[in-house]
C-alpha cells in the first residue's frame, strides 16, 4: 500500500501513463481506499486537461473557467514565443 505522499509523487506519472503495471494497480488501490486522494487527483486531471486544451490550440478561446493565474502560468511556459 502506497502512502498519501507516494500518491502526489506518482500521480504526474499515472496521468501521463508512465507508471509501470503493477505500480498502477497500487495506485488504483489507493484511489479506491482514499476518497481524499482520488478527490485531489481529479482536481489535478482536470487542471492537466484544461492545460493541454490550451496549448494545443494556442489561437483559440480561454475557456471561461480557467483561473487567471493558470492561464499566467501556461502562457508563461510557453516561453513567450510572441
Ligand atoms: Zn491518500
Amino acid at each position: 500500500m502506497i502512502t498519501c505522499r507516494e500518491f502526489v509523487d506518482f500521480m504526474m506519472q499515472y496521468l501521463d501513463a508512465e507508471l509501470p503495471a503493477d505500480e498502477r494497480a497500487e495506485f488504483e488501490r489507493h484511489v479506491s481506499d482514499c476518497p481524499p486522494c482520488g478527490i485531489y487527483l481529479e482536481q489535478y486531471r482536470d487542471t492537466v486537461t484544461l492545460g493541454k486544451a490550451v496549448c494545443r490550440d494556442p489561437e483559440g478561446p480561454v475557456p471561461e473557467e480557467v483561473p487567471e493565474d493558470l492561464v499566467s502560468a501556461i502562457l508563461a511556459a510557453r516561453g513567450g514565443s510572441d
